[in-house]
C-alpha cells in the first residue's frame, strides 16, 4: 500500500508566474532538484512539468502542473502553467488558490506584457505576497539586472505591493538544474525568501467543508474522484457531502494528496476525493463539494466591480446594462446579465456597483471574488457584496 501523507509541517500553495519563456518551468524543475538533493523533495524534470495533463472542460483546455516539495519549515504544493491563458483562467477562478507566488522575470528581457498582467491578476485575486526571481542571471551583466530590478520594484509598487521591500533574488534556473554550485545556492536563497516572506495564511478549519471542483477523474473499479484545493473546513473518509451543481449527495470513501492517502483533508490542501455512487458525468469542473446544507446556491447578486482600463488589457469602450459576459466564480464559469442601475454605464478604469443575474445557480456569498471575461480576455474583477 502507498504510504500515508503525514502532516508534519504547515502546508502552503505557491506557484511560478511571469511572461512566457522567462524560465518558470526551468526554475520549477530546478527547485525540485535542489530540494531532492536536500532530501525533502523528488526531482521532477522539465518535461514532466511542461507536459502537464490537459483537462478539457466545456471546450476550454486548462493546463496546470502541480509539484510537491518540502523546505526545512514547510510543505508546498507548487503550480506551474504553460500558457498565459492558463494563468488567467486558473488564477482568477481561484483554482490555483495561491498563498504566495514567485514572479519570474528574465534579467535579460525585463518586464513584458504578461509580467504586468500576472502582477495585476495576483493583486486582484488577493495574492498578497510575491517573491521575485530575477532569472537568467547567469547570462546578462549586473547593470542590466540592476535596471530590471528597479523596473520590477516600480511595477510592484504601482500595483499596490510593497515594491521596496519585496525580496528580489537573482537566480539561474538553468544553471541550478545543471548543478552549478553558485546557482544552486541562488535557488536555495530564493526558497529561503519564500519561507520567510510569504506568511502562513489563515485557514478556516472550523468552517463547514467546501471544495471547488477543479477536475474529475474515474478510477476504474473505485468510482468517481474530484480534485481541487480545499477552500475551508475539514473532511474525513465517511463524511457525507453534497455536490452543488450536480445535485447529488454522497459519502467520501477515499482521500488522497499527491497520490498518498490522508486521514483528514484540511483547508488549503490539494486533494483527490473519492465519492461513492456518483456517476462520472454528473460532476464537472465548477461544481462545489460541500458539507450538506452549508451553502445556498443562487443566481442573483450585487457586486463591486473594477472595470479594467484598456492599458491593463481591458476594454476600450464602456459597459452598459444588458452586457452579457462570462463570470468566473471559484472554478465555475457562467454567463450572466449585468444591470448597472441608474448610472447605466461603466467606463474602463472605473469601480462600479452592479447587479448580476447568472444563467445558472452557483454557491454565492458576500466577499466572494470573481472575474469578468469576454472573448478570452479579462475585463473586470469584482467582489460579491450581497446575494439574492
Ligand atoms: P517558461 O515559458 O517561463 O516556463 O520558460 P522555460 O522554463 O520554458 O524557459 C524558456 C527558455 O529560457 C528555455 O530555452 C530555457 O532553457 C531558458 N532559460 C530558463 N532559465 C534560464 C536561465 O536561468 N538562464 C538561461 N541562460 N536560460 C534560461
Ligand atoms: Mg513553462
Amino acid at each position: 500500500p502507498k504510504t500515508a501523507y503525514v502532516r508534519t509541517k504547515p502546508h502552503l500553495n505557491i506557484g511560478t508566474m511571469g511572461h512566457v519563456d522567462h524560465g518558470k518551468t526551468t526554475l520549477t524543475a530546478a527547485i525540485t532538484k535542489v530540494l531532492a538533493e536536500r532530501g525533502t523533495g523528488t526531482f521532477v524534470p522539465f518535461d514532466r512539468i511542461d507536459r502537464a495533463p490537459e483537462e478539457a472542460a466545456r471546450g476550454i483546455t486548462i493546463n496546470i502542473a502541480h509539484v510537491e516539495y518540502e523546505t526545512d519549515t514547510r510543505h508546498y504544493a507548487h503550480v506551474d502553467m504553460p500558457g498565459h491563458a492558463d494563468y488567467v483562467k486558473n488564477m482568477i477562478t481561484g483554482a490555483a488558490q495561491l498563498d504566495g507566488a514567485i514572479l519570474v522575470v528574465s534579467a535579460l528581457d525585463g518586464i513584458m506584457p504578461q509580467t504586468a498582467e500576472h502582477v495585476l491578476l495576483a493583486r486582484q485575486v488577493g495574492v498578497d505576497h510575491l517573491v521575485v526571481a530575477l532569472n537568467k542571471a547567469d547570462a546578462g551583466d549586473e547593470e542590466l539586472a540592476d535596471l530590471v530590478e528597479l523596473e520590477v520594484r516600480e511595477l510592484l509598487t504601482a500595483q499596490g505591493y510593497p515594491g521596496e521591500s519585496v525580496p528580489v533574488v537573482r537566480v539561474s534556473g538553468l544553471k541550478a538544474l545543471a548543478g552549478e554550485p553558485r546557482w544552486t545556492a541562488s535557488v536555495e536563497a530564493l526558497l529561503d525568501a519564500v519561507d520567510t516572506y510569504v506568511p502562513m495564511p489563515e485557514r478556516y478549519l472550523d468552517a463547514p467543508f467546501l471544495l471547488p471542483v477543479e477536475n474529475v477523474l474515474t478510477i476504474t473499479g473505485r468510482g468517481t474522484v474530484v480534485t481541487g484545493a480545499v477552500e475551508r473546513g475539514r473532511l474525513r473518509v465517511g463524511d457525507r457531502v453534497e455536490v452543488l451543481g450536480a445535485g447529488v449527495h454522497s459519502v467520501v470513501t477515499g482521500l488522497e494528496t499527491f497520490g498518498r492517502p490522508m486521514p483528514e483533508a484540511q483547508a488549503g490542501d490539494n486533494v483527490a476525493v473519492l465519492l461513492r455512487g456518483v456517476p462520472r458525468d454528473a460532476v464537472r469542473r465548477g461544481h462545489v463539494v460541500a458539507a450538506p446544507g452549508s451553502v445556498v446556491p443562487g443566481r442573483r447578486f450585487t457586486a463591486r466591480v473594477y472595470v479594467l482600463a484598456g492599458a491593463e488589457g481591458g476594454r476600450s469602450t464602456p459597459l452598459s446594462t444588458g452586457y452579457r459576459p462570462q463570470f468566473y466564480l471559484r472554478t465555475a464559469d457562467v454567463a450572466g446579465d449585468v444591470d448597472l442601475g441608474a448610472a447605466g454605464i461603466a467606463r474602463p478604469g472605473e469601480t462600479v456597483e452592479m447587479t448580476v443575474e447568472l444563467d445558472r445557480e452557483v454557491p454565492l456569498e458576500p466577499g466572494l471574488g470573481f472575474a469578468i471575461r469576454e472573448g478570452g480576455r479579462t475585463v473586470g474583477a469584482g467582489t460579491v457584496t450581497s446575494v439574492g
